[in-house]
């Protein structure tokens, strides 16, 4: 019995450094990746609720891996925020959704993630407007998503990089609403353009009567404070009605466009017979 407690133990042991080889092993390859170009950005289309008029896109990441194939960004966005490497991730995803989103006929927005290892970088503020001027992008069309761990971290850095963001038409969506410990607070230290709800209340808003009330006060909420409201995950027609019925102002999900290469989107982005 000893013995085999032993042998335990070494299997066990085995597979931890497996799993720390394989994590050192992405992680060295990650950085090669983004100077390789195996970063690619997928798009996920945000449309008004009541129209279902395309009003804009989130850019999300994607890794093509060599040998691994398309790698999801809960897998190596993690990672990156470890190591560091998001900083020349998160400034390669800005890049390269602005130099897209300024070749559109139409004054569609995007929309891009970041994280709250960028907003460390004193300079972040500088860093974008200078993509912007860069690629062309007016900046009226950048909508950057934060969650609220960003205020939270070192609050009188975040606020003042908001700030000066917003005072040249950058808008600022606080992403993940309502899954956090201070999303309140976190309203109300900002004037934040729109609020995503997060899927994890939209996706429940027919099964569970409480989802039903916290979107509708969170509703609610944007509505007096002047934000826009997106419900995030939508997949079921059902969802979409209650956000019609309750004038939820966004929607993104499933059951309007999954993320996906840009060139499936190609008709949708020309300034004449669009619709
Ligand atoms: P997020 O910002 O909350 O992005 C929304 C996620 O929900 C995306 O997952 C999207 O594919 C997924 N989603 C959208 N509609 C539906 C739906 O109807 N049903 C379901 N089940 N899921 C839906 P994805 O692309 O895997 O990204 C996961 C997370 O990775 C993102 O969550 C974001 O936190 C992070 N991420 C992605 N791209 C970037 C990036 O460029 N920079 C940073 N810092 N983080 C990123
Ligand atoms: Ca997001
Ligand atoms: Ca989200
Ligand atoms: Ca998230």
């Amino acid at each position: 019995a000893k013995l085999e407690g032993r042998n335990t133990y070494r299997v066990f042991e085995a597979a931890m450094d497996e799993a720390v080889a394989e994590r050192l092993d992405l992680e060295c390859d990650l950085r090669r990746a983004i100077a390789e170009n195996e970063l690619t950005l997928h798009y996920q289309p945000q449309v008004n609720t009541g129209g279902r008029d395309l009003v804009g896109f989130e850019a999300l990441v994607r890794w093509r891996h060599p040998t691994r194939g398309l790698v999801p960004p809960s897998v190596f966005v993690p990672l990156a925020e470890q190591s560091g490497t998001i900083l020349s991730l998160g400034e390669w995803v800005l890049r390269a959704a602005c130099r897209e989103a300024a070749t559109w006929d139409r004054p569609l927005k995007i929309a891009v993630n970041l994280s709250p290892m960028q907003f460390q970088q004193a300079d972040l503020a500088d860093r974008i407007l200078a993509i912007l001027a860069e690629t062309g992008l007016p900046p009226a069309r950048l909508e950057l998503e934060i969650t609220e761990s960003v205020i939270i971290n070192d609050m009188a850095r975040a606020l003042g990089i908001l700030r000066r963001l917003k005072s040249f038409g950058i808008s600022i969506a606080m992403d993940d609403f309502g899954t956090g410990y201070s999303s309140l607070a976190t309203l109300q230290a900002f004037p934040f353009d729109k609020i995503k709800i997060d899927r994890s209340f939209v996706g429940h808003v027919e099964g569970s009567p409480q989802a039903a009330v916290i979107v509708r006060a969170v509703l609610s909420l944007g509505r007096s404070l002047g934000m826009g409201v997106v419900a995030e995950g939508v997949e079921t027609p059902d969802q979409m009605r209650f956000l019609t019925d309750e004038a939820c102002d966004e929607v993104q999900g499933y059951l309007v466009g999954k993320p996906q290469p840009i060139d499936v989107f190609a008709r949708y982005l020309r300034g004449e017979n669009a619709e």
